[in-house]
């Protein structure tokens, strides 16, 4: 939500908090009667619920019992989010990416000025849905105002609930978004919800997601859910209904309070999942948060049109791409000292087919980037902070690095020069090849990457040439095949001194 110090200044005291928050839920519940909605449409029905700044791993120490039953009844996938200077770790961009599905990159807020918003291309989903299919009965309760105020998430609904939780305090307020959307569970035949929680943050920020205060947050929020879950299921209807829940958070937070930087703990999000065709206890590396709408779309029998530019998938699709098969094969750090040991982690094992060429590289330096290295954002992005590797959001899971910057922290001697080789594609008969990946480069100085084709194991040849930054976008290479050729071969060689890096995921290959 708002920043550190203008959260204190809204609740100054836990006195002075309650009373604030005391006039705030009599003032709505006074002001505010439920809406009638339009009758529901769909079987397929989906409650998305935001907690704001809700570190997930202090579920686990919470008494959280519904959040628990949701993880092992549902997949359960945690990330970690950009930094600065793609977009601060903060609400305004965490419910954006959360709403639109799309990055900072592209829904344009960066912080919690909203500035250079760009909903209009990139809406909310509610917004989205009520252009797609307008007969669906939609609803949208926040106290976080400028989730409203600023076009986030409640245009295009049906009926809405906005309540000012910086102006009357977030408790009060969360507990009547609570009793209203669980009303009009119980009475009316809504299709897809979202709430909103807000005090989550305000604990965290107050007493830091450390505390024992967070954790009985946490546990307020969770009876929350439990108590939505129960009007869910104690619907007459519900033998008939198919009933999506999605939990999400817009950001961590620091043990001792406050986010927006670019610490592990403030990147640390979650995406939690309960549904038809959403696997039981599945706990995916590659879930990040643009994921949330992509599943409600698909929970909804919605295809989006690539026109749209979503950027997530449904969470309950797994990427196919080859490096995610090397998940068992990560190890934790050898000579990397900021990663906590434990943390998975990288692996110079290459997958099946692959390989990679080191045979030009210099001796010595870090362990973990000796040439092309297989590892997590988790793992990769802990290395060093504010350097650009928070920024890798396409990748997902397991991706390939090279990294010199990182490589050149021990003593070593010659050159970063690593060459990684993709196994030989059958493209019999095909006269283009188009090879899709994602990357995140970083330039520097004299270092090189580029991109080879080898056709029937001949001579590579550069088919591209990196010689500036790529903050994380999707590639596409096509490249004519030669007559007669039946198989091609792609390499990704990097050459460097002590300079920045180079991440290659989701590779693909298909016939142009
Ligand atoms: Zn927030």
């Amino acid at each position: 939500m708002t920043s550190h110090l203008s959260r204190r200044t809204v609740l100054t005291t836990t006195a002075a908090a309650a009373t604030t928050v005391a006039l705030g839920a009599a003032t709505a519940s006074q002001a505010h009667a439920v809406p009638t909605l339009p009758n529901g449409t769909s079987n397929d029905k989906v409650l998305v619920i935001g907690m704001d700044g809700l570190r997930h791993d202090r579920i686990d120490a919470a008494n959280a019992p519904h959040l628990k039953a949701m993880m092992s009844e549902g997949t359960y996938g945690t990330s970690l989010l950009y930094a600065s200077p793609m977009a601060a770790t903060s609400s305004g961009p965490g419910w954006s990416t959360i709403s639109t599905g799309v990055w900072p990159d592209k829904h344009g807020v960066k912080d919690n000025t909203f500035a250079g918003k760009k909903y209009g291309q990139y809406p909310g989903f509610l917004a989205r849905l009520a252009q797609v299919r307008p007969a669906l009965s939609t609803y949208a309760a926040v106290d976080w105002k400028p989730l409203d105020a600023q076009g986030t998430v409640t245009p295009g609904v049906d009926a809405k609930l906005v309540l000012d939780g910086d102006r009357d305090g977030y408790t009060g307020h969360d507990a009547t978004i609570a009793a209203e959307t669980e009303a009009i569970i119980r009475d009316q035949n809504p299709d897809v919800l979202f709430v909103y929680f807000g005090q989550s943050d305000i604990v965290g920020h107050n007493q830091g997601a450390g505390s024992k205060a967070y954790l009985d947050q946490i546990a307020v929020q969770d009876a929350y859910v439990g108590r939505l879950r129960a009007a869910i299921k104690a619907r007459p209807s519900y033998a008939s209904e198919r009933w999506t829940v999605v939990v999400a958070t817009d950001h961590g937070h620091l043990d001792a309070g406050g986010h927006g930087g670019s610490s592990v703990e403030e990147r640390r999000t979650f995406v939690l999942a309960t549904g038809p065709g959403i696997a039981a206890g599945a706990r995916p590396i590659d879930t990040r948060l643009v994921d949330v709408v992509p599943t409600v779309l698909k929970q909804l029998g919605i295809t989006p049109d690539p026109a749209w530019g979503l950027d997530g998938k449904p969470v309950q699709e797994r990427s196919t791409d080859p490096f995610e098969a090397l998940r068992p094969a990560l190890t934790g750090r050898i000579d990397e000292t900021g990663i906590p040991a434990g943390v998975l982690g990288f692996t110079h094992t290459a997958p099946s087919g692959w390989s990679v060429i080191n045979n030009a590289m210099g001796t010595g330096g870090m362990t973990e980037w000796r040439g092309w290295s297989f590892a997590t954002d988790e793992f990769w992005s802990r290395t060093q902070r504010d350097q650009w590797r928070e920024l890798n959001v396409r990748a997902r899971g397991v991706f390939a690095v090279a990294d010199s910057d990182e490589w050149s922290d021990k003593t070593f001697s010659g050159p970063y020069d690593s060459t990684l080789v993709t196994p030989a594609y059958d493209v019999t008969g095909w006269s283009r090849v188009r090879l899709d990946f994602t990357t995140l480069y970083r330039q520097e100085g004299s270092q090189q990457a580029q991109v080879l084709a080898s056709f029937n194991g001949g001579t590579p040849a550069v088919v591209k040439n990196y010689t500036s930054d790529v903050v994380s976008q999707p590639q596409s290479l096509t490249v004519d095949v030669p007559a007669g050729a039946a198989g091609v071969s792609f390499r990704f060689r990097y050459t460097g001194s002590n300079n920045w890096y180079w991440v290659i995921d989701g590779v693909r290959i298909s016939q142009s």
